[in-house]
């Protein structure tokens, strides 16, 4: 049965993800920024935590977890890269492994960029991407282990996936990432009508995140090197998708 999925704000823009599977009773929980929301969350709606992944070492992405397992036991899944400095692991996986939960078969996919051993998870049945702080709402996550290079060769496996999967990722960025992005592509019908519905959501105070790979690959800078508008605004016509990416990354960095 497919994954029934909630959106769970926490601390002060950060996302974890509650993935259930009502045939199975199997809940999947994606990152542990603190433990509160969670329990709130899995207490309202009736589900037994069994599951929890756990995408990179960053605190905003794990400080959670010692206290959330004190109540919610769970199996514990991280990457084998990072294992020496993620808390303790029930499973450490590797690109290619598949992580079960209930009927939906999760493959591991290498995301590293933002940190080195960042990990996505991908359930094609279900049509959900994790993506944390690799690719993330109108944005990607900042270079702080990896280069240029390898964020371009994590991102370029993601845009490969159904542009119908859904793209959950780790934080409350979008707004923001919205005024770069339309720096580099003013002339992007998509991207000025979802600038648009981004304004009018915070407003309301309403999540941007999830998004979908199509609205990524329409709107995203990052998963756009190849647009002949960019090129065009960067003077950088005739260089590899790699290189404009890079200098995409560098922008935002310095904006
Ligand atoms: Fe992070
Ligand atoms: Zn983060």
């Amino acid at each position: 049965m497919s994954f029934e999925l909630i959106t769970i704000p926490c601390l002060s823009d950060n996302y974890a993800f509650l993935a259930h599977d009502a045939a199975d009773g199997k809940t999947l929980l994606v990152d542990v920024p603190e433990a509160a929301p969670i329990s709130e969350a899995l207490y309202k709606k009736g589900w037994r935590l069994t599951d929890i992944l756990l995408t990179h070492h960053h605190q905003d992405h794990v400080d959670g977890l010692a206290e959330l397992l004190k109540s919610h036991p769970a199996r514990v899944i991280g990457a084998k890269a990072d294992q020496n400095r993620l808390p303790p692991l029930d499973e450490a996986v590797v690109e290619g492994d598949i992580i079960t939960v209930g009927s939906n078969n999760g493959l591991v996919i290498d995301v590293s960029g933002h940190t080195i051993g960042h990990i996505a998870i991908h359930f094609s049945n279900s049509k959900l991407l994790f993506t944390a702080d690799s690719l993330m709402a109108l944005g990607c996550g900042r270079l702080f282990e990896g280069d240029p290079d390898q964020m371009w060769g994590s991102l370029s496996k993601l845009a490969t996936l159904d542009p119908d999967t859904i793209v959950c990722s780790g934080h409350e960025y979008t707004a923001a990432n919205g005024r770069f992005a339309i720096t580099i592509e003013p002339k992007n019908s998509a991207l000025q009508n979802r600038i648009r519905e981004i304004a009018k959501k915070r407003s309301r105070n309403i999540p941007t995140v999830p998004s979908t790979l199509r609205e990524e690959l329409e709107t995203n800078p990052f998963l756009r090197p190849d647009s002949t508008e960019a090129r065009h605004n960067l003077g950088m016509r005739n260089n590899t998708d790699a290189e404009v990416f890079a200098e995409i990354r560098r922008r935002k960095d310095n904006f």
